[in-house]
């Protein structure tokens, strides 16, 4: 299955992403964590990336693009297809996605767009706190972990992403609202979208994920 997930800022996009690849066996492309993997590499692309990052910016469209054609051309995704969370994020990333699998004679099973209210993504994104070791999230109210701090599966130590601060939170919606909104007009014009709501529980959004897919045909 080929797949985009598409909506604002603590819409859930790696949550059900995540879910997804394990269950169904699909490759999961997040640039959200491929750039940060980057920026923590030390190096100088690194370095230029954490800039934009901080403040709640896009990386540039140059960037982001070759580093997803670069995932797109190995094997796994060729056999399994791909759930990509978090790209395309501008127009001109969704032309050149498009460009890159008509090239290879492929196309989008389809698009989700995970529409959320402002007030879920204040709460969620605010209150949220990763795993340093493994990755895994954790929400302070929602999704406490049963010792303050420490990751629940790996004991690590948990902390709050630099970008998940009230005021580059509010910044990262507006750059949403600015750059990444219209796309959902854009695979609308081509009958891709489906619409479900990001402020359901994650066990209940993925019920109804696995049940569109269903009557898709994509499983
Ligand atoms: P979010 O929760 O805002 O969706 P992500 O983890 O997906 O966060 O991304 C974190 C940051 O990485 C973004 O604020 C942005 O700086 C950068 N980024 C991720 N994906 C893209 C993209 N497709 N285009 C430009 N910048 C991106
Ligand atoms: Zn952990």
């Amino acid at each position: 299955m080929r797949l985009v997930l598409l909506g604002p800022p603590g819409a859930g996009k790696g949550t059900q992403a995540k879910v997804l690849s394990n269950n169904l066996k699909i490759p999961h492309i997040s640039t959200g964590d491929i750039f940060r993997e980057t920026r923590d590499s030390g190096t100088e692309l690194g370095d230029n990336l954490a800039d934009y990052m901080k403040k709640g910016l896009l990386v540039p469209d140059e960037i982001v693009n070759q580093i997803v054609a670069q995932r797109l051309q190995k094997d796994d995704i060729k056999d399994s297809g791909f759930i990509l969370d978090g790209y395309p994020r501008t127009r001109q990333q969704a032309a050149v996605l498009d460009e890159s699998l008509e090239k290879d004679g492929i196309r989008l099973d389809t698009v989700i767009y995970m529409k959320t209210s402002n007030e879920t993504i204040l709460l969620r994104l605010t209150g949220r706190r990763v795993c340093k070791r493994c990755g895994r999230i954790f929400h302070v109210k929602n999704i406490p972990p049963k010792q303050e701090g420490i990751c629940d599966f790996c004991g690590g130590e948990l902390y709050q992403r630099e970008d998940d601060t009230r005021e580059t939170v509010l910044k990262r919606l507006e750059v949403y609202n600015d750059q990444t909104r219209e796309l959902i007009d854009y695979y609308d014009q081509k009958h891709m979208l489906n619409t479900v709501s990001g402020d359901m529980e994650v066990r209940k959004l993925y019920d109804v994920l696995y049940e569109l897919f269903g009557k898709e045909g994509l499983l």
